[in-house]
């Protein structure tokens, strides 16, 4: 993918991902998919010569949003039926479509927890296909017959996701075994569960899986490699939160039953909570899931709601992630709405899809706000996020997005509503 030359974007109002007012009347430059300037509109920008000068037409520009919480090769609406006949080929397309419908949906950056592989990840980085940039899990870790392990009491392998196999492992031994070969595999994040879950068939969101003491080996184990790792911890009942939190992970996946001490402990540590809400509250059609599945969501989706309102309005520290691929892809930016629906200001969910998820991932010196020096990613929207948040859960209120200074969707031309009132104005 090229990015040179200059684009210019004139006629915006930022918000930066930083949670501070927006600025009116701005304007973005970006030179070889970097920021050069964000700032208030400047009369004679005489340095600046754009190969590309885009109106803005008063839109609201934003960082480019994360998802750190992905299953890119799953797809909720797809069956067993489908999984199982799909060619490994079909798959891989299909997978890169959701992929190129989610960069749609305004989301620059995923963190894929289970299921993409390398080399997905590097037709990202290199251009074979277009989509968000992808920091992977590639698999998950839990014990036999925990989150991971997708056997049946029969024996047989339920079909629910798109991956070769998943990572059981039981003893220490084995979980350094399997974090050794993840990490062989082009793991940027190890995945463990430390509770079972809403979607497998033999555990329950309450029993545990990993233990503290496993999580501290694995922390020390990627602490002998130079480049930095995270351990992000599927955890949804009370004594797996804490273990998640007190073995040193740096994201509690849903927490749906996390309580005041793990509030506290993830206060004190720092540790990010990702709410997956987008999963949480949405409960499917019965006649669509097994009983099993049915019977557990509309459980534990009254245990999220409430229990992650408390831990949102006591200040965690919340990034955005949705757990695509158990609900539906490039719908991600409706997470943004749920958060507010739990106390949360928009301003503060924008910064949660932004600034914060770029630094629970390591990325906060690259991209997560609109700063020069910065990655070039940013989305332009007609609507004020700050007062129709909801809004920006449709793909098409996402009407431009640029990824490393590339225009990768313009819908600016063809919906030029509120340019032409803004420039008769
Ligand atoms: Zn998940």
């Amino acid at each position: 993918m090229s990015h040179g030359g200059t684009i210019r974007l004139t006629n915006v109002r930022i918000i930066d991902g930083t949670g501070g007012a927006p600025v009116d009347n701005g304007e973005v430059v970006a030179t070889n998919g970097r920021l050069t300037y964000v700032g208030p509109q400047r009369e004679d920008a005489a340095e600046v010569t754009p190969v590309r000068t885009v109106d803005g037409g008063g839109r609201t520009v934003l960082p480019g949003f994360f998802d750190t919480h992905v299953h890119a090769t799953t797809a909720v609406e797809e069956n067993a039926r489908d999984v199982v006949s799909d060619a490994g080929s079909y798959a891989t397309l299909k997978t890169a479509r959701r992929l190129r419908r989610t960069l749609d949906a305004g989301i620059t950056t995923i963190r894929d927890l289970g299921g993409l592989d390398h080399g997905m990840q590097r037709a990202l980085d290199d251009g074979l296909i277009t989509g968000p940039r992808a920091r992977i899990a590639v698999q998950v870790i839990s014990p036999t017959g925990g989150h991971a392990d997708l056997t049946l009491p029969n024996g047989k392998v339920m079909p629910l996701m798109n991956v070769p196999s998943l990572c059981v492992a039981d003893t220490d031994e084995d979980v350094l075994i399997t974090v050794r070969t993840l990490i062989r595999s082009g793991a940027d994040v190890i995945k463990v569960c430390t509770t079972g879950g809403v979607s497998s068939p033999t555990d329950q969101p309450d029993d545990l899986g990993i233990t503290e003491h496993q999580i501290a080996l694995i922390r020390a184990e990627l602490e002998r490699h130079s480049r930095p790792r995270q351990i992000a911890a599927h955890a949804q009942g009370t004594a797996g939160i804490l273990a998640a939190i007190r073995g040193g992970v740096d994201s509690v996946e849903h927490g749906y039953e996390i309580d005041d001490e793990g509030i506290e402990l993830m206060l004190d540590k720092g540790t990010f909570l990702v709410p997956t809400l987008s999963a949480a509250l949405r409960v499917p059609d019965p006649a669509l899931v097994p009983p099993y599945l049915y019977e557990k969501k509309v459980r534990w989706s009254e245990i999220a709601r409430e229990n992650l309102a408390r831990a949102i309005q006591a200040g965690v520290e919340v990034a955005l992630g949705t757990d695509a691929g158990v609900c539906p892809h490039a719908q991600n930016l409706l997470e943004l709405a749920h958060m507010v629906d739990l106390g949360m200001s928009p301003s503060d969910a924008i910064v949660a899809g932004t600034a914060n998820a770029a630094r629970l991932l390591g990325l906060a010196g690259e991209l997560g706000t609109l700063e020069a020096g910065k990655i070039a990613d940013l989305v332009a929207v007609s609507v004020d996020p700050l007062t129709d948040i909801a809004t920006l859960a449709d793909p098409d209120a996402i009407e431009l997005v640029v990824k490393e200074g590339v225009v990768v969707k313009d819908l600016t031309a063809t919906k030029t509503g509120m340019a032409t009132t803004r420039r008769t104005a």
